[in-house]
């Protein structure tokens, strides 16, 4: 039996692999849950997946959690706070972990796990932009293995002749790879007039065409600031430069991204929108297990689209392209104003095409650090958030 811990259970991907553990019992059996408040959602998980723990990061919602399965049959223990994130993350009766926070809140949960050598299955997409470096040394170091969860990264390990994992490294030269390819839908706003992008609302943002995700990537991939975050996240991943990754347009999200060889040939990886499949995939890895998600339908998906990105309407993605260029904690710094703002346009308070605009004043602002470990990067975090949290209230509002 395989033990995995599920960070972020009650998001959109921690969902989605409670679903595909579930179809496999035989296989895979649930240590531990988390959330930060959805103490009610994860009572009905724990009710379900039986854990030997469930973790709020929020004490009060634990603790409404405690009374709720008080006096049922449940014997899981619940714990709350970050060093419990911490401890089931890292804890040696685990053999897999699934990283699924949404921000910088990841980071350390997600990084305990990488120092105890387990199996990571990486969602949390922002930790790799913080500390993307400190997490292949230290995965290197303690033997863990990191597998893409991202549909894109996903689809390049796939289309990658990687047998023993990234573990081993990636020399993308060696591999014959002459450029990857990062597709992107263009999100919800690719072909709205750009005199309208002011004034668009959090549920126009948050309506993607063709993915059901949680709201902040979802805004992301409105901005596109998502796929600046996926440029960073494969540089560490496969170990390249962002010369080395064209982005293209491709709306109907049927291809997940590509791997072009020096010979001409390209390989890519096809699939329903259905993140079932890249978690199947790595959860399965190196075998296949099945995931729930249906055959893709190439005659009803009928054609595929592609276009080169346009950078004007997409300005975040040429900030993430600077701060990979720049490197140190320049793309940590643009990630934490991110969601500094991405959280203030969902609240309302701050206009969508706002967004780039604080990224573009913090990141130009940041003073420049050698992310030696992880406390340089949280330092440069919290120093961009209360500039971003500054701009917000002083001039935007
Ligand atoms: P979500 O908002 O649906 O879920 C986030 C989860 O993290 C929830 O369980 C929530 O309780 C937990 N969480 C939030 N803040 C927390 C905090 N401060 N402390 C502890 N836990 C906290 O997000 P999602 O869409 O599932 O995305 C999760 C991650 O996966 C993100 O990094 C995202 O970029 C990445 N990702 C998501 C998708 C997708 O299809 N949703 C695809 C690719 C990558
Ligand atoms: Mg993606």
């Amino acid at each position: 039996m395989e033990c995995i811990t599920v960070l972020g259970a009650t998001g959109s991907v921690g969902v989605s692999t409670l679903d595909v553990l579930a179809r496999h019992p035989e296989r895979y059996q649930v240590y531990a849950l988390t959330a930060n408040t959805s103490w009610q959602q994860l009572a009905i998980q724990v009710r379900k997946h039986q854990p030997r723990y469930a973790v709020l990061s929020d004490i009060g919602a634990a603790e409404l959690l405690r009374q709720e399965l008080a006096g049922s049959n449940c014997t899981t223990h619940v714990l709350a706070g970050e060093q419990a994130l911490v401890e089931v993350a890292g804890a040696a009766d685990v053999d897999t972990v699934m990283a699924a926070i949404v921000g910088g809140a990841g980071l350390l949960p997600t990084f305990a796990a990488v120092e105890a050598g387990k199996k990571v299955l990486l969602a949390n997409k922002e930790v790799l932009v913080m500390a993307g470096g400190l997490f292949m040394a230290e995965a290197r170091r303690s033997g863990a293995q990191i597998l893409p969860i991202d549909s894109e990264h996903n689809a390049i390990f796939q289309c990658l002749p990687l047998q023993k994992g990234l573990a081993a490294g990636c020399n993308l030269a060696e591999l014959g790879v002459r450029k990857i390819l990062l597709t992107a839908s263009g999100g919800p706003f690719r072909d709205t007039p750009l005199a309208e992008l002011a004034g668009v609302t959090p549920a126009q943002a948050c309506a993607h065409p063709n993915w059901d995700m949680g709201q902040k990537i979802s805004v992301d991939s409105a901005s596109m600031m998502n796929k600046g975050l996926e440029l960073i996240e494969a540089c560490w991943l496969f170990n390249c430069s962002p010369d080395d990754i064209e982005v293209l347009i491709h709306p109907q999200s049927v291809i997940h991204s590509m791997v072009e060889y020096v010979d001409g040939s390209v390989l890519a990886q096809l699939g329903n929108p259905d993140m079932r499949t890249p978690i199947a995939h790595a959860l399965g890895w190196p075998e296949r297990v099945a995931s729930g998600v249906p055959a893709l339908d190439m005659v009803a998906a009928a054609r595929l689209d592609f276009s080169a990105p346009d950078y004007h309407r997409f300005p975040c993605l040429s900030l993430a392209q600077q701060a990979a260029s720049l490197g140190q904690t320049a793309p940590a710094a643009l990630n934490a104003a991110n969601e500094v703002a991405v959280a203030a346009f969902l609240r309302g308070e701050l206009a969508f095409t706002e967004i780039a605009e604080v990224n573009k004043r913090v990141l130009l602002a940041a003073e420049l650090t050698e992310p030696v470990d992880l406390s340089v990067v949280q330092i440069a975090d919290a120093k961009a958030r209360e500039h971003a949290r500054r701009l917000i209230a002083a001039a935007f509002t």
